[in-house]
């Protein structure tokens, strides 16, 4: 027997999730294709905090909000930051962002990925117009056509619906499915995460310096501790993966110029190798990706959750109001839409990566300039300032 859904969504990330809860709010009924455990795993209100966090823009904290997400987080583990501080490792030139020049509270949000993936499924679980199949996947994509889509699952299971959604992240197999191209590359580089205790309090601040070798993150956590993550080159990054704990503390602390103070107690480390890619299409027949299987963007500007959550959110409102979800001229109007947005945060963060990267005379002097520049001047550095945290109202 094959069941009919208004939307499939293959993937239950923070994107799928969000995505799932959003047209199933909307009154679409949802079918939601994942083949890890969907339950996101209950963890002790007081447990040590999940290494990887994210940086969630304001703009993606009024999605959250809008579904009743964002108010059911467990706050005492979300740690707001109110500066930024950026400076690079050659050259004498700073710049120094305060959410008080925006008239907000917050520039930000650090919040662990296993909490907001957490709530959204509860949250998910709770509406009656969702329908889990996990731990699964789709096999064959047996029809994709202007006039229907069908598919069947490792389970044996066959769907039919008017549009599939693919968030099944990086590596989506929807993508390969429905047959759509990506290009993209490695930036040889491996992100190391890991949260620490530094001397100093971090003030609710986010520090960011960039090395030749690539950018170190110093992120606020609520409970008082960062949680950094290092992008540099890749036999650095072995270098630095291979050290006792009181070695990389010593390394991180020198790194970051000890504005923390010494850092003084170091728990796990994870390594992620970095790349970026884009898809020349996001929409095939009645398959439209969102989320990383869509766009991938290095992590030096914390975007990648943000932009899949916007996805999410252009998408609600061009399709949520219609009878049908399939509308094939608003789907092009999101795929425009978000493919300019997306396109030019990835060619973006790309440029920094070289631009603070480079050792090059002129280009460190260009640069020391334009930093000057910026932290002089308060017009550029207010836009910088939010398109650093993208779409601050
Ligand atoms: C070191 C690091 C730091 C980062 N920091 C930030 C940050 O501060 N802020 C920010 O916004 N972003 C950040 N990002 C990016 C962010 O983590 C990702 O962009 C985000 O998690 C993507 O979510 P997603 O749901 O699209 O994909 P994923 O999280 O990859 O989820 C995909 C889901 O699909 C499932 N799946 C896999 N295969 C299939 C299949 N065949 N069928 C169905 N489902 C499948 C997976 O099990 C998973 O549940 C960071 C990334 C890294 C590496």
């Amino acid at each position: 027997m094959t069941e009919r859904f208004d939307v499939i969504v293959a993937g239950a990330g923070m994107v799928g999730a969000c995505a799932a809860l959003s047209l199933a709010r909307c009154g679409f009924r949802v079918a939601l294709i994942e083949p890890g455990p969907i339950h996101g795993e209950p963890y002790p209100a007081d447990s040590s905090y999940d290494l990887r966090v994210s940086a969630i823009s304001p703009a993606s904290q009024q999605i959250l909000s809008h579904l009743g997400v964002w108010s059911a987080l467990d706050q005492s583990r979300v740690g707001h930051y109110h500066q930024m501080v950026i400076w690079h490792e050659n050259g004498d030139a700073n710049i120094a962002f305060d959410c008080v020049e925006l008239g907000k509270d917050s520039l930000g949000a650090i919040v662990e990925n296993r909490q907001i993936l957490q709530t959204l499924l509860v949250a998910c679980e709770k509406q009656a117009n969702i329908e889990w199949f996990t731990p699964d996947a789709i096999e064959i994509l047996q029809e994709n056509s202007d006039r229907n889509l069908r598919l069947s699952l490792k389970s044996g299971v066959d769907l039919e619906s008017e549009l599939l959604l693919g968030a099944d992240g990086r590596n989506s197999n929807t993508r390969t499915l429905a047959g759509i191209d990506r290009w993209g590359g490695s930036y040889d580089q491996i992100a190391i995460v890991a949260s620490l205790v530094t001397e100093l309090p971090h003030r609710h601040t986010a520090w960011q310096r960039f090395l030749s070798s690539g950018p170190l993150a110093f992120l606020p956590l609520a409970n008082g501790e960062s949680s950094i993550v290092w992008s540099c080159d890749t036999e650095l990054a072995q270098q630095l993966l291979e050290m006792d704990d009181d070695s990389f503390c010593a390394a991180v602390g020198d790194a970051i110029e000890h504005r923390l103070g010494a850092i003084k107690s170091i728990g796990e480390r994870l390594s992620f190798p970095l790349s970026w890619h884009a898809c020349q299409r996001w929409l095939e027949n009645r398959v439209l990706l969102i989320g990383d299987a869509a766009h991938g963007v290095h992590p030096l500007a914390g975007q990648g959750a943000n932009l899949g959550f916007s996805d999410v959110d252009v998408l609600t409102k061009l399709i949520g109001a219609l009878e049908n979800p399939w509308d094939h001229r608003k789907l092009r109007q999101f795929e425009r839409q978000r493919k300019s947005e997306t396109v030019i945060a990835t060619h973006l963060f790309t440029g920094l990566k070289w631009l603070y990267g480079s050792d090059n005379f002129i280009v460190s002097r260009l640069r020391d300039f334009g930093m000057h520049r910026v932290q002089a001047n308060p017009w550029s550095k207010r836009l910088l300032m939010k398109q650093a945290i993208r779409n601050m109202a």
